[in-house]
C-alpha cells in the first residue's frame, strides 16, 4: 500500500496564532506558560488537521517558536558564548535571545532559506567547540502527538546541511571540520526517539540539491553511516530541486528511504527509481512552494511510474517540500471569487491532494474519479480563463526588440547631460524612499481599509504626511528628495494591487523570519497596468519644492520574486510583463516631470538559481527584464536602482549590465567592504553606499559615516559617489531618524570641503 506523507505543516496557525502570542510574550503581555500552551494547541490542532486529511505519515517537530535551524542549533548545545553560558537544556529565553539579540550581545545572522522568501538563523561555529543534546524538543514532540494516539515521523535538520548552511567565526574553519563532534549528538538524539517508539525520522538534506564539494559529499557518506546505526530507519528528504550531479551520492546513502522533488525535477524520477534498491522512495508531487491546484492526473502517471518499477509498499504521496512555504487554509479566504478559488491549492487543499492521490494508487483512479474529475476540469479552465489571457500584452511583448532594453546614449553622455539639469555637489545626499510608516500612518491606512475613515480624509492625511515630510527634507538640507512613501503598505502589495493579473488574499500568510509574516501576491495572469500608480503623489510631492524628487517604483524582478507566481509560463515571461508595466509608469512619471527615478530591486539577488549552471540565464533575463522597464526615458532622465543585501561580488557583471545611472546599495555593516567589488570591476556609473544601517535603532555619528565615506572614495572615485542610508526608513522612529540624517548631511558636507570636485 502506498502512503500519504507529508514533511512539515505551517505552524504559525490559520490566523497567525503564534506570531501574536510570540509577540506577546516578547512583550512581556503573556506568560511563558501562555506561550507555550498556544505552541501546543497549534502541533495538537495541525496534526488533526492532517490525520482528518488521512495521512498515513505525519511530521513532529515540524513546529518551532523561531526557526527549525535555530532549533537544531540549540539541540546540539550550539549557544555562541555572548549569550553565556547554558548549562542543561537550552531555555526558551536563551533561544529567542539568539535570535533577537539583547542589549550586549548581538542577534545571530539571519538569511534566506534556499530560494524561499524564509529566512533561518545561522548557526555560528568556533574552532573546537564541543556539542551536546541540549534540547529534548523532538522528543517531547514526539510524544506529545504519542498522546493524540500518533506515532508522528520527527523531522531533524540534518548534520551537513545543518553544518553547510553555518558559518565558521574563525578564518581557516571550515564548518565541516566540526562533522565529527556532531555525529554522536545526533546519534544519542536518534537513539532517544527510537526508544520513545519512532520508527522513522524524517532527516532532512536540502544540500543535496546544490552544488557540492568533495568534502560535502564524504562527509554524508559518514554522517549517514553513523545516523543509520543510531536506531530509526531514515528518510533522507531533499527538495527545491533536482539532485542531479548528486544523484548517484543520495541513491547509494545508507539510508532506508529517499524523498525527491518531483515539482522542481520532474525528470529525475527515471534515474532515481533505476538506483533506489530496496529504499522507500517519497514522491514530492504536490508543490510545496506555491498555491496552485495540482493538476492530479500528471501526479498520478508520475507515481504510477514509481509503481511500476518498485511496487506500491515502499512508495509514498507528499508536497514536493514541507508546505511551511504556502498559506494554511484556502477556506478562510472568503473575499476570492470562485473561479479564482477553484485554481488554487493551500497546506490543508494540499494534504487533501496528497491523499486522494494515493487512494487513486490504492484502489484506483475510479475510487476517487469525482475528486480527480474536479481537478482535471479546474486546471483545464484555468488554462482557458479570459483572465489569464490578455492577447495585448503577448502582442505588445512580441514586438520588444533591442532598442528597448538601451537607454539612448552611453552612461558617459547621459552622465553629462545629467549634471547640467540637476547641478547637485559632488557627494550629493538623498535616501532610499521610504519614511517612518508611524502607528498614525498605519492607523489611518486601517481605518480606510475597514471603511472607518474614507477615502477623501485617508487622502489628505496622506498628503499632510507627504508634505512634512518634503518640507523637512528641504529643512535638513538633503539634495534629492522623496515623497516618503507613506500611501504604500508594501512594496509589492502597492503596484500589485493597481496591476492586472494579480489577486490578493486575506489571511494567505506565510512565515517569513521569527514572527514576521508576508501576505504574497498571487500573480494568477498576464499583467498589464491600467492606469498610472504613483504619478500623482509624486506631482504633489514635487509641487512643493525646488529640489528633485526622487520617483519611486518597485523593479520588476523584486515583484516577481516576492509573489507566487504562476506556474503555465516561464517566470522570465512573466517578469518581461511586469516590465513593461513598471516602463509605463517610468515613462508616464517622466512625462510628468520627475527628472530623476529610482526602480527598487531589493529581490534580484534573491532569485538566483541554486545552482551555478543556471545562474547565467537567470541574470540574463532579470536585467533584461530590469533594462526593459528602465530604458524608455530621455538621457536626462535619471535612473536609480537600490538593493538591499551586501553580495555583490559574483553578481557584478549583472549589476553593470543594469546600467541605471545610479544604484544604491547597503554597506554600511560590512565597512565598505563589499565596494571593492565595485572597485575590482571597474564599476562605471555612480553608486550610493549606504553609510547608515537602517536595521538597527542606534544613530551613527557624523565622523563614523565620514570614515566610511572616506573609505569608499578610495575605491571610487569621489565623484562618483553619493551619500544614502543603507535602505528605506519605514521601520524607524522619527527622532532618530532626524539625528541621523542630521549627520549624514553633516558628514556629506564635511567631505565636500576636504576632497575637491572634478
Ligand atoms: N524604496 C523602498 C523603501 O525605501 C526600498 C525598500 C527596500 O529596498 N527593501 O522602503
Ligand atoms: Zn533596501
Amino acid at each position: 500500500m502506498a502512503h500519504a506523507a507529508n514533511l512539515g505543516f505551517p505552524r504559525i496557525g490559520a490566523k497567525r496564532e503564534l506570531k501574536k502570542a510570540t509577540e506577546y510574550y516578547w512583550k512581556n503581555e503573556i506568560s511563558r506558560a501562555e506561550l507555550e500552551r498556544v505552541g501546543l494547541e497549534l502541533r495538537r490542532r495541525h496534526w488533526g488537521h492532517q490525520r482528518q486529511a488521512g495521512l498515513g505519515i505525519i511530521p513532529s517537530n515540524d513546529f518551532s517558536f523561531y526557526d527549525q535551524v535555530l532549533d537544531m542549533t540549540a539541540t546540539l548545545g550550539a549557544v555562541p558564548e555572548r549569550f553565556g553560558p547554558v548549562e542543561g537544556d537550552v531555555d526558551l529565553d536563551t533561544y529567542f535571545d539568539m535570535a533577537r539579540g539583547t542589549p550586549e550581545a548581538p542577534a545571530m545572522e539571519m538569511t534566506k532559506w534556499f530560494d524561499t522568501n524564509y529566512h533561518y538563523i545561522v548557526p555560528e561555529f568556533t574552532k573546537g567547540q564541543r556539542f551536546r543534546l541540549a534540547s529534548s524538543k523532538a522528543l517531547d514532540e514526539f510524544k506529545e502527538a504519542r498522546k493524540m494516539g500518533l506515532t508522528t515521523r520527527p523531522v531533524l535538520l540534518g548534520p551537513v546541511s545543518w553544518l553547510s548552511l553555518g558559518k565558521g567565526k574563525a578564518p581557516s574553519l571550515d564548518p565541516l571540520d566540526l562533522l565529527e563532534e556532531v555525529l554522536p549528538v545526533y546519534a544519542e538524539l536518534l537513539g532517544k526517539l527510537k526508544d520513545a517508539g519512532a520508527e522513522w525520522v524524517q532527516i532532512d538534506e536540502p544540500v543535496l540539491v546544490l552544488d557540492l564539494s568533495d568534502r560535502q559529499k564524504d562527509a554524508f557518506k559518514t554522517a549517514m553511516q553513523t545516523l543509520s546505526a543510531a536506531g530509526p530507519k531514515l528518510m533522507l528528504a531533499t527538495y527545491f530541486g533536482g539532485l542531479g550531479d548528486n544523484l548517484s551520492l543520495a541513491t547509494s546513502l545508507p539510508v532506508d528511504g529517499l524523498h525527491i522533488d518531483l515539482v522542481r525535477a520532474p525528470e529525475q524520477l527515471d534515474d532515481v527509481l533505476a538506483r533506489i534498491a530496496d529504499r522507500h522512495l517519497s514522491l514530492g508531487l504536490v508543490d510545496g512552494r506555491n498555491v496552485w491546484r495540482a493538476d492530479l492526473d500528471s501526479c498520478l502517471d508520475l507515481a504510477e511510474r514509481a509503481v511500476k518499477a518498485i511496487g506500491t509498499d515502499r512508495v509514498e504521496i507528499a508536497p514536493s517540500c514541507s508546505l511551511l512555504h504556502v498559506p494554511v487554509d484556502l477556506d478562510q479566504e472568503k473575499t476570492l471569487d470562485d473561479e479564482l478559488r477553484s485554481w488554487l491549492a493551500f497546506a490543508r487543499q494540499k494534504l487533501d491532494e496528497v491523499a486522494v492521490l494515493a487512494t487513486a494508487l490504492n484502489e484506483g483512479r475510479e475510487a476517487v474519479a469525482d475528486t480527480f474529475d474536479a481537478s482535471v476540469k479546474a486546471n483545464k479552465a484555468r488554462k482557458a480563463s479570459p483572465r489569464i489571457h490578455n492577447p495585448a500584452v503577448a502582442e505588445r511583448l512580441s514586438k520588444v526588440g533591442p532598442s528597448d532594453l538601451t537607454r539612448q546614449s552611453p552612461y558617459a553622455e547621459r552622465r553629462v547631460k545629467q549634471a547640467k539639469i540637476f547641478e547637485l555637489p559632488t557627494f550629493p545626499t538623498t535616501t532610499i524612499g521610504s519614511f517612518p510608516q508611524t502607528r498614525d500612518v498605519r492607523k489611518a491606512r486601517a481605518a480606510n481599509r475597514r471603511g472607518d475613515m474614507d477615502d477623501q480624509s485617508y487622502e489628505a492625511f496622506l498628503k499632510a504626511q507627504t508634505k512634512d515630510c518634503i518640507a523637512y527634507q528641504e529643512e535638513a538640507g538633503l539634495d534629492v528628495l522623496v515623497h516618503g512613501e507613506f500611501e504604500r503598505n508594501d512594496m509589492v502589495e502597492y503596484f500589485g494591487e493597481q496591476l492586472d493579473g494579480f489577486a490578493f488574499t486575506k489571511q494567505g500568510w506565510v512565515q517569513s523570519y521569527g514572527s514576521r509574516c508576508v501576505k504574497p501576491p498571487i500573480i494568477f495572469g498576464d499583467v498589464s497596468r491600467p492606469g498610472p500608480m504613483t504619478v500623482d503623489w509624486l506631482r504633489y510631492a514635487q509641487s512643493l519644492t525646488d529640489k528633485p524628487v526622487k520617483g519611486m517604483l518597485t523593479g520588476p524582478v523584486t515583484i516577481l520574486n516576492w509573489s507566487f507566481v504562476r506556474n503555465d509560463q516561464p517566470r522570465s515571461e512573466t517578469c518581461r510583463q511586469i516590465a513593461l508595466a513598471i516602463r509605463d509608469e517610468v515613462q508616464d512619471l517622466e512625462a510628468a516631470g520627475i527628472g530623476m527615478i529610482q526602480i527598487d530591486e531589493a529581490a534580484l539577488r534573491e532569485g538566483l538559481p541554486l545552482r551555478r549552471a543556471d545562474w547565467e540565464a537567470y541574470l540574463d533575463w532579470a536585467v533584461g527584464a530590469f533594462r526593459l522597464a528602465a530604458s524608455g526615458v530621455r538621457d536626462e532622465t535619471q535612473i536609480h536602482t537600490h538593493m538591499c543585501y551586501s553580495e555583490f561580488n559574483d553578481i557584478m557583471k549583472a549589476i553593470a549590465a543594469m546600467d541605471a545611472d545610479v544604484i544604491s546599495i547597503e554597506t554600511s555593516r560590512s565597512d565598505m567592504e563589499l565596494l571593492d567589488a565595485f572597485a575590482a570591476y571597474e564599476y562605471p556609473n555612480e553608486i550610493g553606499p549606504g553609510v547608515w544601517d537602517i536595521h538597527s535603532p542606534r544613530v551613527p555619528d557624523a565622523d563614523a559615516m565620514e570614515d566610511l565615506l572616506r573609505k569608499a572614495s578610495r575605491v571610487v572615485p569621489a565623484e562618483r559617489l553619493w551619500v544614502n542610508p543603507d535602505c528605506g526608513l519605514k521601520t524607524r522612529g522619527w527622532p532618530e531618524v532626524k539625528s541621523s540624517i542630521a549627520h549624514l548631511v553633516a558628514a556629506a558636507q564635511a567631505m565636500r570641503s576636504a576632497v575637491p570636485a572634478e
